[in-house]
């Protein structure tokens, strides 16, 4: 099959302004919305498919020359920190995964790798082992007891909250690079003293740089999630204490966004195809105009513009004082 230019926007995105990464270049290998869990805090909206089997969703060789045609368009100015395994999916279900992983490391050595992954496959030593060549792995671990990972997770009958957790303490004992875990916490399901101890002790077995509470920062899937006040983030970072804790906040309560990096250009893309560029962000994640201005090195006027051509396909959600684009059918 021949590559063209809406194959390669389907697998590659960005880069984005990432909160924790700095300029991230997206590579989505599964297809909208295949995971393991089906989590109320999803920014990708409700799991279409929920499924615990490996496929290779895109053939290899299709994922390889899309890579490839993608990043040799990448102005040389284009300041990449990390390349994302990410998207509107689990990661991990890419049965070819170690194979894409291994060709970038070969190919583009000079660009750090980071999969965002829920964690869920690592009871299998296939899915452990493809990650191996990743410089980082941020999993979620937001629950250590069966009801709050039910709650929050509504996880694939075959996954429970033991082996989920043994899999976690493996890959951490047994993976060479970096591995920040992240929390996702959630006001009355998983923010009590209680739960907390709980996930005290699971991750006392597990090795890790530090642990990110991430908070709910554009719309999820269920509109009944809440943040904690910060005053409890920050009794819940204290009981975590000796573990490095970073409380990462929704831009509402932040200062204004700094950008970790010093890019200068951030698209494959020129003017022309700057609608592929936003609709492929927009797929995988809510954003908001300054988001699309920061990804796109636009202005807010000319980016108004370019949403105004896609107004049909837009769905605008207001969370707060922010105003967030996404797809209508993700
Ligand atoms: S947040 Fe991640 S793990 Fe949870 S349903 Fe969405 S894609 Fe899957």
């Amino acid at each position: 099959m021949s590559l063209n230019s809406t194959r390669t926007i389907d697998i590659l995105f960005g880069p984005i302004q990432s909160r924790r990464l700095g300029n991230s270049l997206g590579i989505d290998l599964i297809p909208h919305k295949h995971c393991t869990l089906n989590c109320v805090f999803c920014e990708c909206g409700n799991t279409t498919a929920l499924t615990v089997e490996r496929e290779e969703f895109h053939p290899y060789q299709e994922v390889i020359r899309a890579i490839d045609h993608y990043l040799s368009k990448l102005p040389s100015t284009t300041a990449i920190d990390y390349i994302t395994f990410s998207g509107a999916g689990e990661p991990t279900l890419y049965k070819s995964l170690g194979k894409v992983l291994q060709y970038l490391k070969q190919t583009y050595a000079q660009y750090k790798i980071c999969v965002l992954t829920n964690g869920t496959l690592f009871s299998r030593s296939d899915v452990r082992s493809d990650l191996h060549l990743a410089d980082l792995v941020i999993p979620t671990f937001s629950a250590a007891g069966e009801a709050a990972f039910q709650t929050i997770n509504r996880a694939h009958p075959s996954i429970n909250v033991q082996m989920f957790t043994q899999g976690m303490i493996n890959f951490t004992q047994e993976f060479q690079g970096k591995v920040w875990i992240e929390i996702f916490v959630i006001e009355g399901v998983n923010d009590s003293f209680e739960e907390f101890s709980q996930i005290k002790k699971s991750l006392q077995k597990m090795r890790f740089e530090k642990i990110q509470m991430n908070l709910l920062d554009r719309p999820g899937s269920e509109a009944w999630v809440k943040v904690p006040p910060l005053e409890k983030l920050q009794e819940l970072k204290q009981l975590l204490s000796p573990f490095a804790v970073e409380i990462i906040l929704p831009r509402a309560k932040q200062l204004p966004l700094s950008s970790t990096s010093t890019s200068t250009s951030t698209t494959a893309n020129n003017n022309s195809s700057n609608t592929d560029t936003i609709l492929a962000i927009l797929k995988r994640r809510p954003s908001t105009l300054e988001d699309l201005c920061k990804s796109l090195q636009s202005t807010p006027k000319v980016m108004e513009r370019e949403l105004s051509k896609i107004e049909s396909l837009l769905e605008i959600t207001q969370v707060g004082a922010q105003t967030f684009y996404s797809l209508r059918s993700r």
